[in-house]
């Protein structure tokens, strides 16, 4: 039987040789030297390797964190129809000029604080539903805050494979995929 907790750690135990540290650099938002710049890379099968980059600054608590693949991609559309609780497992490399649209759900667009990460589609749904409940918390009008806790039941059915959710991911610098047979890919 193969040892997934040895697996884990290895993984671990590659994650942190491979991973690049500069710490005390300037902050470009406070200007202190208090700035950790962090690079990694991932493999990602069907994708090619992508490098990880994260600038956290301690004493502003500016944090920005992008996504580049070493290979050029064509600028794509991909659509996915999530259904599954196996669908969580699904890989997905989402750049910082991406966008991501789930329709009645949320549009996040890209801006200045837009963020790259590579991550499945339960951690991209949760997220989500981390900002939507920080936001249910901050509302006061009784109608919005019902809404808000519509959408992080929706979104917990759907982490359950209870329900089916639909996730376009668009990126006009090619950078972004989601990795998966079921994701319908199109030129942009
Ligand atoms: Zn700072």
């Amino acid at each position: 039987m193969a040892d997934s907790t040895t697996d884990i750690f290895l993984n671990l135990f590659i994650l942190q040789i491979s991973m690049d540290t500069l710490e005390k650099q300037p902050c470009p938002v406070c200007g202190k030297k208090t700035c950790t710049l962090m690079e990694d890379d991932q493999d990602i099968p069907y994708f090619g390797k992508v490098f990880i980059f994260s600038m956290t600054c301690t004493e502003c608590g500016f944090h920005k964190a992008d996504v580049e693949p070493a290979e050029r991609h064509e600028p794509t559309k991909f659509t996915l129809v999530v259904e599954t609780e196996e669908d969580m497992e699904i890989r997905l490399v989402k750049s910082g000029e991406a966008s991501i649209k789930i329709p009645y759900v949320v549009d996040i667009t890209p801006g200045p604080s837009s963020e790259g990460y590579v991550t499945n589609i339960e951690g991209l749904l949760m997220k989500i539903k981390n900002r939507i409940s920080a936001s249910v918390e901050a509302e006061e009008d009784k109608d919005k805050k019902k809404a808000g806790w519509k959408l992080i039941k929706k979104l917990n059915k759907v982490m359950m494979g209870r329900d089916k959710l639909k996730i376009i991911l668009e990126d006009p610098s090619g950078n972004s995929a989601i990795i998966s047979d079921k994701a319908v890919k199109k030129k942009l």
